[in-house]
């Protein structure tokens, strides 16, 4: 199921500048290969990466992916990972989210397969839709509304695993898909609208925390070090995927805000607010895959993890107010 392990001296990073983006920069620099950044900020931003500009061997450079991809130089590497992720994004950037997903894979696979280059998709537990299979395994198809509000990031995704696919199959190009569940950690947005930094920010400032539904339905959240080293580990491969990387352990949204009122020593409540439209009630992945091609698991706890991000926000909280004077 693939094609052997290549060494990896350059690697270009579309999203970089993102949450996910900005740790694998860290990480492939961290492994000694050269990093192109490529991302027109569009969810992202300069900052996540800033502490990377003074190291040897890393590049930023404002591209939108769905224009055009040029890259001067030899390429061994193409991760593509720019998209908007976090659903209050995507719903307010569907077309920008379509394009990114078509034209932008296009044009990503097109570098890779110029340059001879391993290619690897960021694709998305998404795929799987309101799943009617639990765990999910990677030869589920997934139950997806392509009307409803989340079908522009979730038929975005599987388009593109499609092409990524058509890539691989009809022109040789060496692909590798992942699908990435809910990933946690630093460099989250405060107000990207997702459950833990929404949670974390609420908790810090005294505000109730909003429970979506009766907060039983569940995730499996897997801290952004373990999430990174997991894709790495697939880039790092041969693999064709798809592969999902993930956490397994399961945690109900009630918890989790439960854990985060303990780990800020917040006073804040907790509110019950209305179900998103298409929202997914259980979302876990089955994770066999990963530990049997890649020998990877997670092995930041939920706790620990969490842990870092709430010492993370605050750290954030504290020089805003200090800036704010
Ligand atoms: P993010 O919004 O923090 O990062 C996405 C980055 O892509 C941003 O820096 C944004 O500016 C950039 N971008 C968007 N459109 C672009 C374009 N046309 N050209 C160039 N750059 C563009 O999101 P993230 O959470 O870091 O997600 C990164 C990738 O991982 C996405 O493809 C997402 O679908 C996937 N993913 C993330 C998660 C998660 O839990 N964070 C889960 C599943 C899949």
């Amino acid at each position: 199921m693939g094609q052997p392990a290549r060494t990896i001296r350059r690697a270009v990073v579309t999203g970089g500048a993102g949450f996910l983006g900005s740790h694998l920069c860290e990480q492939l620099l961290d492994r000694d290969v050269e990093v192109v950044c490529l991302d027109n900020f569009l969810t992202g931003s300069p900052d996540n990466v800033a502490h990377l500009l003074e190291r040897p061997g890393f590049r930023l450079v404002r591209c939108d992916v769905t224009d055009y991809v040029h890259v001067p130089g030899e390429v061994d590497l193409v991760l593509h990972f720019a998209s908007p992720a976090s659903p209050l994004d995507y719903l307010r950037m569907p077309i920008e989210t379509l394009k990114v997903g078509s034209l932008g894979t296009l044009h990503t696979l097109g570098l890779a397969h110029d340059k001879g280059a391993r290619y690897l998709l960021a694709s998305t537990s998404e795929v799987y839709g309101d799943p009617l299979e639990h765990p999910q395994r990677e030869d589920y198809w997934g139950n997806v509304n392509p009307v409803g509000p989340r079908g522009v990031y979730d038929e975005a995704k599987r388009f593109s695993e499609a092409l990524t696919t058509a890539y691989r199959t009809s022109k040789g190009t060496d692909t590798g898909i992942v699908r990435i569940f809910n990933t946690y950690g630093p460099r989250m947005r405060a107000d990207d609208g997702r459950a833990i930094p929404a949670f974390i920010g609420q908790a810090l400032s005294g505000r109730p925390l909003t429970v979506a539904g009766d907060g039983s339905q569940t995730r499996s959240i897997c801290y952004v070090e373990d999430t990174a080293r997991g894709i790495l580990e697939m880039a790092f491969s041969g693999h064709a995927g798809p592969v999902n990387i993930g956490n397994p352990d399961e945690l109900s949204m009630l918890r989790l805000a439960e854990w985060i009122v303990e780990l800020t020593g917040s006073s804040s409540p907790i509110e019950f607010i209305d179900l998103p439209v298409d929202d997914p009630k259980v979302r876990r992945p089955d994770t066999t895959r990963a530990r049997e091609l890649l020998s990877w698991r997670p092995s930041v706890s939920s706790e620990e993890g969490l842990r870092r991000t709430v010492d993370w926000f605050a750290t954030r909280l504290e020089a805003a107010a200090v800036t704010a004077g």
